[in-house]
């Protein structure tokens, strides 16, 4: 098969043996859509290494069609249309994984689009409902709003009673953000975000992908019994901690991963998912945002595109649709 190596910090699409043997329990998915990821960025930089067992090639979810299926495999047949949960290795033809990373598409809709769904809504669900334990009506805040991931949730906050406050880097984003579902929203260009959502009612919950110096304002708007979830370090690894003020609002710091997450823990979250958020992506409640598509032997333009923050939702990569 082919797929994408990475030889010297650019993306080259050439000849790779093919995963396998299918073991129990796994399914062959000929590859038609990958999803690009911010963490494909920084693997393609050599500062994120895939967990052990990962493929070295990049590339955290597909679409495709099962050609394959490993003994004791009990939801798919060959023939079947799925997205899948990746540890790595999206970037190529093939890919073989744990049948409990992998999901049908949901009715209506087609494999583009459903490759742009399993690591946002993932990555969403699991920091917002499950590491978070959102509760109807509390109030979010949502960093990088107009993200894969931000746009994702801001669709759950949306459809599961949430209000919620956004931030991103341009008028235009915020204008998404906000057909999208969100209540109100700030420019982070403008300077700190802590006055305006404090004036719009403080968050009970905050997603967080920056980390750096949003810490401390996070905390500085974030209610008494509030959570907030650290998803990533895009403003440095660095923070300040009111400590007083988190012990007397009993505030609660969560940092969480879901790459480095097992086959089951994966699979617990796309139980979630199929069960909440598969039925409304079918009635069209959700819908999944995309931004652009390349071919494959591009990836490295897609990639440019998240790096220089230009898309709002979804980049997807064209492998074999
Ligand atoms: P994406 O589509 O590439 O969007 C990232 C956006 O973040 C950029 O477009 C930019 O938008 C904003 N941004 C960039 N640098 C920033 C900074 N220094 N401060 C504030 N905002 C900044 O990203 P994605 O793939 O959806 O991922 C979003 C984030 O979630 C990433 O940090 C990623 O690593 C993290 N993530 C974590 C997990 C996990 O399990 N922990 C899983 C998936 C993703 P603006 O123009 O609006 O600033």
């Amino acid at each position: 098969m082919h797929a994408i190596a990475i030889e010297s910090q650019r993306l080259v699409w050439r000849e790779h043996e093919a995963p396998g043997p299918v073991g129990a329990g796994e399914v062959r998915i000929e590859v038609a859509w990958a999803g690009v990821n911010r963490a494909d960025l920084m693997q393609r930089a050599g500062k994120y290494p895939p967990p052990p067992g990962a493929p070295d090639i990049p590339g955290l979810e597909v679409s495709g069609t099962i050609v394959e299926v490993g003994p004791r495999v009990e939801r798919f047949r060959r023939g079947d249309a799925v997205c899948a949960l990746l540890a790595g290795g999206g970037y190529a033809e093939q890919v073989v994984v744990d049948e409990a990373q992998v999901l049908p598409i949901p009715a209506n809709l087609g494999l583009r689009e459903a490759a742009a769904l399993p690591e946002v809504f993932a990555t969403a669900w699991l920091n917002l409902y499950m590491e978070g334990a959102a509760q109807t009506g509390q109030r979010i805040l949502l960093h990088a709003a107009a993200s894969g991931v931000g746009t994702a949730a801001i669709q759950l906050c949306r459809a599961f009673g949430n209000p919620c406050f956004v931030t991103a880097g341009s008028q235009e984003k915020l204008d998404a953000c906000s057909r999208l579902g969100a209540d109100a929203g700030w420019n982070r260009h403008d300077g700190s975000f802590v006055e305006a959502v404090k004036a719009w009612g403080g968050a009970d919950m905050i997603l967080d992908p920056v980390g750096g110096d949003y810490v401390e304002q996070d905390l500085a708007v974030l209610n008494a019994d509030g959570r907030l979830v650290l998803i990533g370090l895009m403003g440095g690894m660095d923070a300040k901690l009111d400590l007083g003020r988190m012990l007397m609002k009993r505030q609660r710091v969560i940092g969480s991963t879901l790459r480095s997450r097992s086959p089951k823990a994966k699979g617990a979250i796309l139980d979630a998912l199929h069960a909440q958020v598969w039925p409304k992506l079918a009635s069209g409640e959700i819908k999944p945002l995309i931004a652009e598509s390349w071919p494959i032997q591009e990836a490295d333009s897609a990639l440019q595109h998240l790096d220089d923050n230009a898309n709002i939702g979804k980049v997807l990569l064209r492998v074999s649709a």
